[in-house]
């Protein structure tokens, strides 16, 4: 698991636009929350608030309430965690190359603010627009259901 803090950079070298502060984060959020969003880490599978959502509105990211997903795009993958197949604008999210545990992955953090939201696989054969399961934590979200 890794621990340090999230860069403050985006993979271009520019500031994320809002900076977080780890002190009022650390009152403001859960110590699950805080882990996944600022450490990068991963909530237990089948266990997330939205897993099995079916709601209608718009998931917002939990640090900085930038829009990031669309219920329209969520869709049931089985793998214990929300799933969705785009984001609500593609640079709403930036991806990186994650290489721990000794795999490759795409990470996707949330464009605003840099904190962790899971990630993104490709060509699994899921049938959905796009061919890629976005594979996010719960926690890192807020869904505004629609009225
Ligand atoms: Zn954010």
């Amino acid at each position: 698991m890794k621990h340090e803090e999230m860069s403050a950079l985006k993979p271009d070298g520019t500031l994320y636009p809002f900076q977080a502060n780890v002190a009022e984060l650390k009152e403001k959020l859960d110590p699950l929350s805080y882990k996944v969003l600022r450490e990068a880490g991963t909530e237990p599978a089948f266990t997330g608030e939205y897993t099995n959502t079916e709601t209608e509105g718009v998931y917002s990211c939990k640090v900085c309430s930038q829009e990031l997903f669309r219920s329209e795009a969520k869709f049931h993958s089985g793998c214990g965690w929300p799933s969705f197949y785009q984001p609500t604008e593609g640079d709403a999210v930036v991806l990186i190359d994650d290489r721990s545990f000794g795999m490759v992955r795409t990470e996707a953090r949330c464009a605003n603010c840099g904190s962790h939201l899971g990630h993104v696989f490709k060509g699994e054969g899921y049938g959905t627009p796009t061919d890629e399961r976005w594979c996010i934590n719960s926690v890192s979200l807020r869904l505004e259901a629609k009225r």
